[in-house]
């Protein structure tokens, strides 16, 4: 007879990210923890600046607690990620961690009277739903702006080559016209001054 309370695989079918609570039997205090690698299957984040890249895992480590009102999720979620500094453009492989705290509230309970389901998870025929909660965090945990390090000087603007890769004291003669009317007004003015002095 197979083994009723360890029905992961039987939820798996569905989907990976649906984790049935049924062992957890609605008594609080019981808990169980869950460690699962879930492949990603359509990349998280912003495509050209960040993302979890599909195929790569999302790596639970998680506890999930029966209390009085639901089934208490807390723990960490962490991936690979994939992206381009903002600065210099150079690839960027990096890692993103996540805590994770979210309440599935029961059936019938005090906050599944009280609360919308967009304010609280619900379980759903013992079952709780991760996906939503762990991808909205992992997309919130992305930097809006990636670095391939803190102090990244990024590309020169004259001829766009990254500054680490450039000569020290490397420049360009070109002069921004704005500034380039000013010089010549500066020198103008000099060169009537000495001109003057001169006489
Ligand atoms: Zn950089
Ligand atoms: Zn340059």
């Amino acid at each position: 007879m197979p083994d009723e309370s360890f029905s992961q695989e039987r939820a798996g079918a569905r989907s990976p990210w649906l984790i049935d609570t049924h062992e957890l039997g609605r008594r609080p205090g019981s808990s169980r923890e869950l460690r699962l690698d879930i492949t990603v299957e359509e990349p998280l984040g912003v495509p050209d600046v960040i993302i979890v890249p599909k195929g790569s895992a999302i790596t639970l480590d998680l506890l999930l607690e029966s209390v009085v009102e639901g089934v208490l999720v807390t723990g960490t979620a962490s991936a690979r990620t994939t992206g381009q500094c903002s600065r210099c453009l150079d690839p960027i492989a990096d890692e993103v961690e996540v805590d994770v705290t979210e309440l599935y509230a029961y059936p019938d309970s005090t906050t599944d009277e009280t609360t919308e389901e967009d304010e609280v998870s619900r379980v759903v025929d013992d079952r709780i739903d991760l996906e939503p909660v762990i991808r909205d965090a992992i997309v919130l945990a992305l930097p809006l702006v990636p670095l391939c390090s803190e102090d990244c000087a990024g590309l020169c603007s004259g001829c766009g080559v990254k500054w680490a890769d450039l000569e020290p004291g490397h420049g360009h003669e070109t002069i921004d016209p704005r500034w380039a009317a000013l010089v010549e007004r500066l020198e103008d003015t000099s060169g009537e001054k000495s001109n003057g002095s001169d006489r």
